[in-house]
């Protein structure tokens, strides 16, 4: 069983008091599986991909399309060419905001998020309204954080050209209803892509179950490493689509005039791509799978369940984000004490939190709050590292008082 003890950085003292880390929504810390993943790769294989004949790029390029053949089985992806590894899950919506929504967008036409978006799921698709002389929309939010259903119901219309939903929120930890909401789409012809940022960690995904035509995901907020990540598309779609951007590797040949595009996945792989990243991203799915969700969401719901539970008999703060469904997140804000001051003071303590509009604008603007304090649980956390928060909160109300 994988556990606290083979992510080698939890081990070591902040302030002189033991690490507990608690900002897993931001990003996650690397089992020693990922970073011997990793090492072996340099120390063994490391070579470019696709281009060579000799043995070590031979090996590098297996490594590498065995890490996207991971990556499919983990998703249940159709196929692993509808597979591209991206930068993570910004570039992923990023490809989809130009090379499919845009090219098929008009003036008048909408597109619809919700209220409960990260700044990544909403600037791609603002761009790409301004530019085609269309409209953002965005469906409500209730106090729990929750999207109203009926809102996103009313606002889809003949104008509405394409949605796209976040699966968990990285503000408040909600868990959105996104197979209903596809559903919903599907019965308009919609297409959907869902943001995946925050449920990967949390959440086993199936594609086809799920029924939406884009998902896209980040390796570094479940376990794997920066500047990798994933845009899953239907391959129907993916095929139809220019490329997001020019470059070596996606070509099957080039004049100065023109040129033929490789097929799937290569077609969106412009330039060498993060190999490395790549097969730790790999190794993070192994990591998970070893773990299992059940057990991950066992430990998981357990923390939220304590922490919430613990935050009963603190005085002045208030919860951020109660939804009915909720993944490892706790937001919070004090009645006078700022979200900087408490992230302060909680360092102090060698805790890890995040204080701020966590890319989350207008989240924070519906809750009227400039920033929360955010607790994020990863299954490496324990109720120890839950008591050491509550330890440090209640130093912050002494400092304070
Ligand atoms: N979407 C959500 C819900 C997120 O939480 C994040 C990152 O925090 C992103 C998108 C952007 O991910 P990345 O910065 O890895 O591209």
């Amino acid at each position: 069983m994988i556990n606290k003890s083979q992510f080698p950085i939890l081990n070591q003292t902040i302030n002189g008091k033991p690490l507990v880390y608690l900002d897993n929504a931001a990003t996650t810390q690397k089992p020693q599986l990922v970073i011997d993943a990793i090492c072996n790769y340099y120390q063994t294989i490391n070579a470019n991909v696709h281009r060579g004949v000799h043995q070590l790029s031979e090996q590098a390029t297996q490594a590498y399309e065995g890490a996207r053949h991971k990556v499919a089985k983990f998703i249940h992806a159709y196929s692993d060419k509808e597979c591209i590894f991206t930068r993570g899950t910004t570039e992923s919506i990023n490809l989809v905001a130009d090379a499919f929504v845009l090219p098929r967008l008009k003036a008048g036409d909408e597109v619809l998020i919700t209220h409960l978006e990260h700044h990544s799921n909403i600037v791609p698709w603002q761009l790409a309204c301004q530019k085609a002389g269309a409209t953002l929309k965005a469906a409500a939010i209730n106090q729990k954080g929750e999207v109203e259903l009926e809102s996103f119901k009313n606002l889809i219309s003949e104008k509405t050209k394409f949605i796209a939903l976040n699966h968990v929120s990285n503000a408040l930890g909600t868990i959105n209803p996104v197979k209903e909401m596809i559903a919903i789409a599907k019965s308009h012809d919609i297409p959907v892509l869902i943001d995946g940022a925050q449920a990967t960690p949390h959440v086993a995904i199936d594609v086809q179950d799920l029924g939406c035509d884009f998902y896209a995901f980040s390796g570094h907020k479940m376990y794997g490493l920066t500047g990798i990540g994933v845009l899953w598309g239907k391959a129907a779609l993916l095929e139809n689509m220019r490329p997001y951007q020019g470059g070596g590797d996606l070509i099957l040949h080039v004049s100065i005039e023109s040129s033929q595009f490789a097929p799937l996945p290569n077609k969106f792989e412009a330039g060498t791509p993060n190999i490395a990243g790549s097969i730790g991203l790999g190794a993070a799915i192994d990591s998970l799978l070893q773990v299992g969700y059940e057990t991950i969401n066992k430990i998981e719901n357990e923390l939220l369940n304590y922490a919430t539970e613990c935050f009963q008999a603190l005085p002045g703060f208030t919860i951020i984000g109660t939804a009915e469904h909720k993944s490892s997140v706790l937001s919070f804000v004090h009645q006078h004490i700022h979200p900087h001051d408490l992230g302060t003071i909680l360092d102090a303590e060698g805790v890890a939190v995040r204080s701020g509009h966590h890319c989350a604008m207008p989240v924070m603007d519906f809750f009227d709050v400039p920033a929360t304090t955010r607790a994020s649980f990863s299954y490496y956390n324990t109720r120890e590292d839950i008591d050491a928060l509550m330890n440090g909160l209640q130093k912050a109300l002494e400092v304070f008082n």
